[in-house]
């Protein structure tokens, strides 16, 4: 039977308007409205179109966007400085820095440099130590907990699955095996060091894949009846987007897959809404 599709975009609109709604509301309570930094170092097009879109959603639910289109020759020491402006600023609740840097500059240090509570990308260690020590209230990663939110309003029950992640960045594997084992997951991460993949992707009740290689995990990999997660965002040489795992095949196997595009990527965007409006909320009640 083929798999049911997990459509990140229809849910991912419904975030945004409950947002929305909420900033409605916000505006009613003569509260002020959520403002997001962004700041952009050099002219990746990728880059550039991913602010456009966070930006332009920003828009659509109501929050402030600022810009900070900084050029290549930009140095650490002057974006560590605006970074520092930018966590006094009162009006600003979120800081997204957009990665990748230059080479000259240290995204570590970046990352670090940003209060937890404005960090709405969820990689400051101080957040990342709170996902792992299972504390409330935190900014997590948006994409590994936008793709909890995924399955949990498809009502998929993910508690006791075995749960294999390939990929161990700190942007999306890592979360990722954190927000599993929170959700009762056991939880295996492969990386580019795993021998015989095949035979830990083939065990997986859910697999989770961003690796960014196009189509790398063949469809008759997967177990039957397996979710399928693919985070993977690649451009072939025609122009199409396609994801790590052959979605074809995939689709066979699996009881549900999320497309690419269309899945986990609008995912991404509305949960980092939800972090700007709760690092507003957290805002508030410090400056109150
Ligand atoms: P990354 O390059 O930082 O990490 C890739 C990971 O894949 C590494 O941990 C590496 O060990 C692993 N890997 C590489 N080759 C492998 C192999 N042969 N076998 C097993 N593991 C292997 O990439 P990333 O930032 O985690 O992004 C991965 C993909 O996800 C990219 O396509 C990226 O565009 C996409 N992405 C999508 C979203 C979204 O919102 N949909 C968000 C972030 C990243």
């Amino acid at each position: 039977m083929p798999a049911k599709i997990i459509n990140g975009e229809i849910i991912a609109r419904q975030i945004r308007k409950d947002i929305a709604r909420s900033i409605q509301i916000r505006l009613s309570e003569g509260k002020r409205i959520p403002g997001l930094a962004v700041v952009l170092v050099g002219s990746d097009p990728a880059s550039r179109i991913y602010v456009t879109r966070k930006r332009s959603v920003c828009e659509e639910v109501g929050f402030f966007s600022y810009l900070y289109d900084l050029s290549i020759n930009t140095t650490q020491v002057q974006l560590l400085d605006l970074i520092q402006k930018l966590n006094q600023d009162a009006t600003i609740d979120g800081i997204l820095v957009q990665l990748p840097l230059p080479s000259d500059i240290d995204p570590m240090l970046i990352t670090e440099s940003i209060s937890p509570i404005k960090d709405v990308d969820g990689f400051n260690s101080y957040n990342i130590g709170r996902l792992c020590k299972r504390s409330p209230s935190v900014l997590r990663p948006c994409t590994s907990r936008g793709i909890i939110t995924l399955l949990e309003r498809y009502h998929i029950n993910i508690c006791s699955l075995h749960a294999v992640i390939v990929g161990a960045s700190n942007i999306v594997g890592r979360p990722m095996s954190m927000e599993l084992l929170l959700s009762g997951c056991t939880t295996t991460i492969t990386h580019r060091f795993t021998k015989n993949l095949e035979c830990f992707v083939s065990q997986a009740d859910l697999l989770i894949v961003a690796v960014g290689k196009p189509r790398f995990i063949p469809g008759y990999w997967i177990k039957y009846g397996a979710i399928v997660v693919d985070v993977g965002i690649n451009r072939l040489t025609n122009g199409k987007i396609v994801g790590d795992v052959d979605f074809d095949q995939a689709f066979y196997r699996a009881s549900w897959i999320t497309p690419v595009p269309g899945g986990v990527g609008p995912m991404t965007i509305a949960t980092l809404m939800q972090n700007t409006l709760y690092a507003c909320e957290i805002n508030e009640k410090i400056t109150l």
